[in-house]
């Protein structure tokens, strides 16, 4: 078997292939265009295109294609292959920079949100060339961009291009006022932690519910869960092991930089986390991820579930996004620095985060919202709906010194205005293993946990990067020309910290007292649904500052809250559909027949002249009845609820019914199945259990 060092980034066409494959004049003028975003010409871009072409010929590819995040979710390619006729009636392979820099699928067949009625239907791809084109299977993927011609992003990439680009200039104005000018360019990076289950293809197959939906609909608790603690950073079964054995493999191959991977709380639940880089970077790459966790599945007889709750009663999955900032110099912005100015720096920089996370806690929350994680978020094991910031008893510390004026203890002798000359050193390892937090500070970067593990990473990192640039640039805009600068900047920090502290709590944020403090005294959002949040994606606040920064526009930002409500909607109608196919065709005549065999049973006993009383099987029967008139009544409203969405006037009136009325008659019907489930006969049940399919991996 080959090396890693020798497999690593072997399908990826990155730097170390340009530079060989690339004459020198070539390269450079490439370089220039990933580094500083200049244009390239279309010679350089023919160059470039053949040199791509045949590298990817080399490793057996024949097409090319465009690879793009459109709304939906997942990414899209349309294959295209190298080949042209000769005149002799064979063919060449060819790719020309003209098809490298722009592709146009037919935007039609993507989700706009109105902006193809608004505008107009055509729409192209555009070469991204900071994220490396990459070989899958016996294709070569070129990152895009997805616009319309009018200019409209169609798809998740472009909005985050511009974020990091927002990021960029107001960070770099800041730098300057701190005497820093020599750094070129900032950018912002992640590092996605990436939870997952893996289930057998049997169990999967044997359920409508978790093939067309992802999610387990029905189920009654397994008498096993995930109360001993018996699974998180267990040993990894053999299986278990094999594929993550294979996963590794794949990724590296693609120059993603997988590290750790470990189980995690609930049964069948997993991690893998790779090593952090820049923003639409990580973004591709973990898209790539959750398409070759599925993907690597299959081969070993598994299903890799990336729902966010595809069983109750233990643990959803998440992802937990590791931002921070840094400039090209490699230093990162969030990290405490070792002289007064550095210090002072890394406080400014803390305190636009905060004052962003403050600002903008509904578009955070917005950035996560879909139906399927609103099964997590509040529920007792993922962050709540309400967003708060951890920052550990160290910095709050430091930060409630600069507030009251009073000397921090920890602090060194040297003072400066700031009060906090030189910070304490923030020991990494205890600076949070508080898990309840939805956006905590982990010494030298922020861990943001409210995303669910299906999400596309893109939305909150765009939504980060445009608020915090939002902070930046105030702050920029205050102390540009200020000759007193250490007084104006001490002043302004103090007073981001006094306006802002009640987004920073240090405690439990699955205490049921912590969301009552923060709704009622402090006054934090608690958008619970997705229906709830997404309108407030348009609010004049949200629409202004998005705007100003240029990351959307106002009618991306329709399309967007249009496109991110349907979804939801019809998820959830789905999932309602199947629940009553599932209902009406399995399991009402499953416990049909159970109780009929009890009936029987009872009545043999009896015509035998055992004639005891028959106890047992009389209350069972009447029992199992009950529950499959109930069952009936459950499906007949759900029913109703499903076909009142058609009486809706728009997007917004039908989530309003979806979380009103769809989403409470799926619960009572689940809760009289699950009943059921619990006192028929296990061989009649037509479908796995739990203990079935989360202890069917061994
Ligand atoms: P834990 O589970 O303790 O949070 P992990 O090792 O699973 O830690 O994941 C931490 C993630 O944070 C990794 O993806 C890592 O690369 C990333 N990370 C580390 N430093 C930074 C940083 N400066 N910026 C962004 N991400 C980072
Ligand atoms: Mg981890």
């Amino acid at each position: 078997m080959k090396k890693v060092t020798e497999t690593f980034g072997s399908m990826v066409f990155d730097d170390r292939v340009m530079k060989s494959v690339l004459s020198a004049e070539i390269y450079r003028s490439l370089k220039k265009t990933i580094d500083e975003g200049a244009p390239l010409d279309a010679g350089v871009a023919n160059a470039v295109a053949a040199a791509m072409k045949d590298w990817a010929v080399s490793k057996g590819a024949t097409h090319y294609t465009h690879w793009f995040q459109p709304l939906t979710g997942i990414t899209a390619e349309k294959h295209d292959s190298f080949i042209s006729p000769s005149p002799d009636g064979s063919v060449i392979m060819e790719f020309s920079g003209k098809e490298l820099l722009k592709g146009e699928p037919d935007a039609s067949s993507f989700p706009s949100g109105g902006l193809r009625a608004t505008f107009e239907a055509r729409g192209y791809t555009a070469w991204d060339p900071t994220s490396y084109a990459f070989i899958k299977g016996k294709t070569l993927c070129i990152p895009t961009a997805f616009c319309s011609y009018g200019g409209h992003a169609l798809d998740k990439k472009t909005p985050l291009l511009r974020s990091m680009e927002a990021l960029n200039k107001q960070a770099l104005r800041v730098l300057k006022l701190f005497g820093n000018d020599t750094v070129k360019r900032v950018v912002s990076s992640v590092g996605p932690e990436q939870e997952y289950f893996l289930i057998t293809k049997e169990m999967y197959d044997a359920r409508p519910d978790l093939r067309f939906c992802g999610r387990t609909l029905f189920g009654a608790k397994a008498p096993k869960g995930q109360e001993m603690d018996d699974h998180y950073f267990g040993a990894i079964k053999p299986r278990v092991a094999a594929y993550m054995e294979e996963l590794n493999e794949e990724l590296w191959k693609l120059g993603i930089l997988a590290k750790t991977e470990h189980n995690e709380v609930a049964p069948a639940q997993h991690e893998l986390a790779p090593i952090y880089t820049t923003t639409n970077v990580a973004t591709d790459h973990n898209q790539l991820t959750m398409e070759i966790m599925q993907k690597v599945a299959s081969k070993h007889g598994l299903v890799c579930l990336l729902h966010e709750k595809p069983f109750a009663g233990v643990n959803g999955s998440g992802k937990h996004n590791n931002w921070s900032i840094a400039t090209d110099e490699g230093q990162n912005l969030l990290s405490p620095g070792e002289t007064p100015y550095e210090n002072a720096q890394f406080l400014l920089f803390l305190c636009a985060v905060i004052k962003a996370v403050d600002d903008y806690q509904d578009l955070l929350r917005i950035s996560v919202a879909t139906a399927g994680n609103d099964h997590r978020l509040g529920a007792n094991e993922a962050p709540p709906a309400v967003i708060s910031i951890f920052l550990g008893d160290e910095l709050n510390g430091v930060l409630e010194a600069i507030e009251n004026d009073t000397p921090y203890e920890g602090a060194q002798k040297t003072q400066m205005k700031l009060g906090v000359n030189v910070l304490p050193k923030f020991n990494r390892d205890t600076t949070d293993r508080n898990r309840t937090s939805p956006f905590a500070f982990t010494g030298n970067k922020f861990e943001f946990r409210m995303l669910g593990s299906s999400n596309s990473i893109a939305c909150a990192n765009i939504m980060l990067n445009a608020a915090v640039a939002e902070s930046l640039k105030i702050y920029a805009d205050r102390l540009e020309g200020e000759e007193d600068f250490e007084t104006k900047l001490h002043e302004m920090i103090k007073k981001t910290i006094k306006d802002h502290k009640r987004i920073i709590f240090n405690g439990n944020g699955y205490d049921d007292a912590w969301i009552k403090e923060a709704t009622e005294v402090r006054g934090l959002l608690n958008y619970r649904t997705t229906a709830d949040c997404m309108p407030h994606l348009l609010d004049k606040k949200n629409a202004d500052m998005l705007t100003a920064q240029k990351v959307f526009t106002v009618a991306e930002l329709q399309s967007r809250c249009d496109i991110m409500l349907e979804n939801y909607c019809k998820s959830v109608t789905i999932e309602a559909n199947t629940m009553i196919d599932m209902a009406k065709t399995q399991i009402a005549p499953a416990v049909e027949r159970f109780a009929a065999d009890m009936a029987r049973n009872a009545a043999a006993k009896k015509s035998l002249g055992l004639a005891i009383s028959c106890d047992y099987e009389k209350e069972l029967v009447k029992k199992l009845s009950d529950l499959t008139d109930c069952i009936a009544a459950k499906v007949n409203e759900l029913q109703t609820a499903v076909a009142s969405l058609g009486g809706a006037e728009n997007i917004i009136a039908e989530s309003v019914i979806i979380r009103d009325c769809v989403l409470p008659k799926m619960s009572e019907l689940r809760a009289a199945c699950d009943e059921a489930e619990t006192i028929t006969e296990k061989s009649y049940w037509p479908f796995p259990t739990y203990a079935d399919i989360l202890f069917s991996v061994r």
